[in-house]
């Protein structure tokens, strides 16, 4: 059966995640497997409009399952953003004949790749694009699951870990921030892996009183010393909390912001496995003809989405699990 494309190009775009070389790797070797040659794009849709490409082999991506960060290096582009910039960017698909692209990213590179693919077709060129989501944030309405969000826990879990040997021993309070931008799914998965007295996100408006100085005050009174306060970088800055608790507590709180370690590391077995997955599909979605399309998970499934209303989906915020954090961390 002839192929639906000859060449495809894969590019990695807005902030890294562990787990976008191991989703490069995968869609490398399947294409190659699928007799589709590819290209991979540096610098995410800057490198696509000025040229900065390299030709990718199976053994150009030998060893780099197992690294965080992405070999293809990433980047943010303006440009990009106006059909002048992207003009170019599709010259460059004409120079070196690509009839797909594989993104892997957040929502504002698939609404990029969007943007992309129905400029080509309006010149009757078709660029069929498919993207994987990539993100620490967990925050693409369409994918339960974005690669990087396992290993971004692990990292602040191990972190926050080494953080309380030493509260423990001086019977402080931490105060720590958790990245996630506009999103709590890190904190409040980290806040419940280590036990926290408190978590802060920004899908839950917070009372002071009630969310912070009780739970304190409850462990404080059950023979606790040292207080673990997860504050999500959306709800604001840490140091203002410390302040606050400092203020109406009278204790002396320590404040860590985590800031961009969480975005590097080893992979996990999760974020390996799913981006391998994910890389799969989303090349076979290309041999088939099928472009513009997101690969996403649903209940541990991989599936495969049309892009545009892959765009418009929200999920559902796991409330329950702040439920738990309640339940275990007040008494
Ligand atoms: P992250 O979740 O890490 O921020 P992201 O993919 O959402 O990842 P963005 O910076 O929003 O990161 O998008 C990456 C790039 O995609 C932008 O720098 C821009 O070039 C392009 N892009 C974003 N939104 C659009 C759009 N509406 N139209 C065209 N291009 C876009």
């Amino acid at each position: 059966m002839e192929k639906a494309v000859k060449r495809i190009g894969i590019l990695t775009s807005g902030g890294d995640a562990p787990g976008m070389n191991a989703a490069v790797r995968a869609v490398v070797r399947t294409a190659i497997s699928q007799g589709v040659e590819c290209v991979g794009i540096r610098r995410g849709y800057h490198g696509l409009i000025n040229g900065d490409f390299v030709k990718l082999e199976a053994s150009s991506v030998s060893h780099i399952i197992h690294k965080g960060g992405t070999m293809l290096y990433t980047a943010r582009s303006q440009e990009f953003t106006t059909p002048e910039g992207r003009e170019k960017a599709l010259a460059t698909c004409r120079l070196l004949g690509l009839d797909g692209i594989v993104t892997i990213g957040g929502d504002g590179t698939f609404r990029g790749a969007l943007a992309l693919s129905r400029q080509a077709a309006e010149h009757g060129h078709q660029l069929q694009v498919v993207g994987i989501p990539a993100t620490i944030d967990n925050d693409i309405g369409c994918s339960h699951y974005t690669l990087g969000f396992d290993t971004a826990c692990n990292t602040a879990i191990e972190c926050i870990d080494k953080l309380r040997d030493t509260m423990q021993s001086h019977e402080r309070c931490s105060v720590v921030e958790v990245m996630g931008r506009h999103a709590g799914y890190l904190a409040l998965c980290v806040g419940l892996a280590v036990g926290a007295t408190a978590v802060l996100i920004p899908e839950r408006e917070f009372d002071f009183e009630n969310d912070v100085v009780e739970p304190i005050r409850k462990a404080r009174l059950s023979g606790v010393t040292h207080f673990m306060v997860v504050v999500a970088e959306g709800v604001g800055s840490a140091v203002e909390i410390a302040d606050r608790i400092e203020k109406e507590m009278g204790i002396d709180p320590r404040v860590t912001v985590l800031g961009h370690i969480q975005r590097g590391g080893t992979p996990s077995s999760r974020d390996r496995e799913t981006a391998s997955r994910m890389g799969y599909a989303a090349v076979e979605s290309l041999v088939e003809g099928l472009g513009n399309r997101v690969i996403a998970t649903q209940e541990g499934s991989v599936v495969n989405l049309d892009m545009e209303e892959a765009l418009a989906m929200t999920k559902e915020f796991p409330y329950d699990r702040y439920d738990v954090l309640e339940a275990l961390s007040r008494h």
